[in-house]
């Protein structure tokens, strides 16, 4: 394999096409087969991406190998937090570079990316930097037959290369929201993007030289899932640990494919969201949140909600104030002033948030607004926009209210007592996130606590301290990542027992 870093760039006839190869042992490789990458706001291809074939993804497993049994296993813990922290520094510092990467892959407003994917990506290294400097390991002394006793205590060290799966929703804020903590705890990563957004994951390689991470410590391969570079990287015997987010029938197949080589498992996976307000709530906060919570990024967060309960006095003007909301929300280009709502991540991922919108439909929902496709007469119709969308009228049981879209779309059901809407909002087989919208503390407390999910925020939506157990109920998750559940994770702990 040859480095490639001259060649990172070639022009077509559409503009700029990228290059984006995989990354090993510190430099671009060449091979794989070529694939295209979108534009989704237009619909053009952007970059060209490599498939990492077996011999890349093994050789990828040699250097992490490598990497943790040498410099980078042994470095002391102050050495790797600074490098860390460096790490952090050099994506501010390239600042625009991810944003304008992470907006050609994602089609995401510029306002979007540029207050939450990347300020995000720069944080996830500092906290876990932070985190692993301040922690304790469990000490226990023991009584013995000749009356000596023993100490016994744990010490932390890395598992060893850990697989890194990402999503393509929100790329740089989710990969390394697992490849910080990961680097802190002092494993090597392979790392697996989504297909559909290969560039900041590259761009990312070359921060990591910059910043002086060690040649090995951060590996990139791209490709697909089922075949291809995920499932090589899934049944790889050299890899310990595979952290994954993205849908729940995805982290089956991972299970099933990680199981013979019993590797380690972490998922956040999918969920069908579920946001309560009661009539006592502040009524414009609700509104402003959950239109937050049903349209950012286009509907595309994990967290997002797609099911809002609302206490019957307020639920005809709560359904209008929304429609106000969504019918506010301006398609179009990244960087054209006043756009708040990008396009789907692609055609296919369009073509399935459309069936949902034929399918409510079908399923006798009362379209509130939205339900198409916005026409521009321009370049941005080869784009993946579609309208925001609100049902109302849908039993609890219509495939609409239980399956997950990922899209701008929510359904909004009345309801008259507190038991009766916890039920509904638990009737879910997934459990990833709720809110709750009232001014009543006890209640807010009580109903919270009744939540099966992960997270449940009161008053507000998507408020992350990254220090708190984050993670899915249900088919939502397996395990928790966040403050010190990621460096358990993260971590072999080792008991030494020593004889008095
Ligand atoms: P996806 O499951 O289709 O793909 C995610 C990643 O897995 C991609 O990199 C893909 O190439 C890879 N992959 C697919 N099949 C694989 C296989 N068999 N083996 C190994 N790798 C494989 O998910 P997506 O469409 O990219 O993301 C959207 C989904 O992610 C939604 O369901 C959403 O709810 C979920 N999500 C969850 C969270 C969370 O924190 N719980 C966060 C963001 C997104």
């Amino acid at each position: 394999m040859q480095s490639a870093s001259a060649r990172s760039q070639t022009r077509s006839s559409s503009g700029v096409v990228r290059h984006l190869y995989n990354f090993v042992g510190g430099a671009s490789v060449e091979g794989g087969r070529p694939f295209d990458v979108f534009d989704p706001a237009t619909g053009k291809v952007h970059a060209i991406a490599y498939e990492a074939d077996a011999a890349i993804v093994d050789a990828a497993v040699q250097a992490a190998r490598h990497a943790v049994e040498g410099d980078w296993g042994k470095m002391p813990l102050a050495t790797r937090r600074k490098l860390l922290g460096q790490v952090a520094d050099r994506i501010e510092e390239r600042f625009d570079e991810f944003l304008a990467a992470e907006i050609a892959d994602t089609g995401k407003p510029v306002d979007l990316a540029s207050h939450l994917d990347i300020p995000r990506g720069a944080a996830n290294f500092r906290v876990f930097a932070d985190t692993i400097a301040n922690l304790s390991t469990e000490t226990f002394e023991m009584d013995t037959p000749d009356g000596l006793g023993a100490i016994n205590y744990a010490v932390r060290k890395p598992i060893g290369v850990v697989g890194v799966i990402s999503p393509w929703n929100l790329p740089l804020l989710l990969m390394t929201w697992k490849v910080a903590p990961a680097l802190a705890c002092g494993n090597a990563v392979i790392v697996k993007p989504s297909e559909e957004t290969p560039s900041t994951t590259t761009l990312l390689g070359e921060v990591m030289n910059e910043a002086g991470i060690p040649p090995g410590v951060f590996n990139v391969i791209h490709g697909f899932g089922p075949g291809s570079a995920g499932e090589l990287l899934t049944t790889h015997p050299g890899v310990r640990a595979i952290t994954f987010t993205g849908e729940t029938r995805t982290g089956a197949a991972i299970m099933a494919a990680a199981a013979p080589t019993t590797k380690a498992l972490s998922f956040e996976l999918g969920g069908k969201n579920a946001a309560i307000v009661f009539a006592d709530a502040d009524f414009d906060a609700a509104v402003a949140g959950l239109a937050r919570a049903a349209f950012a990024n286009t509907g595309q967060v994990c967290l997002a909600t797609e099911r809002i309960y609302v206490e019957r006095p307020i639920f005809e003007r709560f359904v209008q104030a929304l429609k106000q909301r969504a019918e506010a929300l301006r398609p179009g280009l990244p960087y054209e002033p006043g756009t708040t709502l990008g396009p789907l991540i692609s055609a296919e991922h369009r073509g399935k948030v459309l069936e949902y919108y034929a399918l409510a439909a079908s399923e006798g929902a009362r379209v509130v607004t939205g339900g198409g496709v916005p026409k521009f007469g321009d370049e941005r119709d080869g784009g993946y926009f579609v309208e925001p969308t609100i049902w109302t009228g849908l039993p609890e049981t219509a495939r609409t209210v239980r399956e997950e879209i990922f899209g701008p779309a929510c359904h909004i059901t009345p309801f008259d007592n507190e038991n009766e809407v916890v039920a509904w909002a638990n009737d879910s087989p997934y459990g990833l996130a709720a809110s709750i919208w009232t001014s009543d503390l006890a209640r807010a407390h009580r109903v919270g606590r009744a939540m099966d999910v992960g997270i449940c925020w009161v008053n507000c939506w998507f408020l992350r301290d990254l220090r708190t157990p984050f993670g899915g109920a249900k088919l939502s998750g397996v395990g928790r990542e966040g403050g010190l559940h990621s460096i358990g994770f993260y971590s072999e702990l080792s008991n030494i027992c020593i004889k008095l």
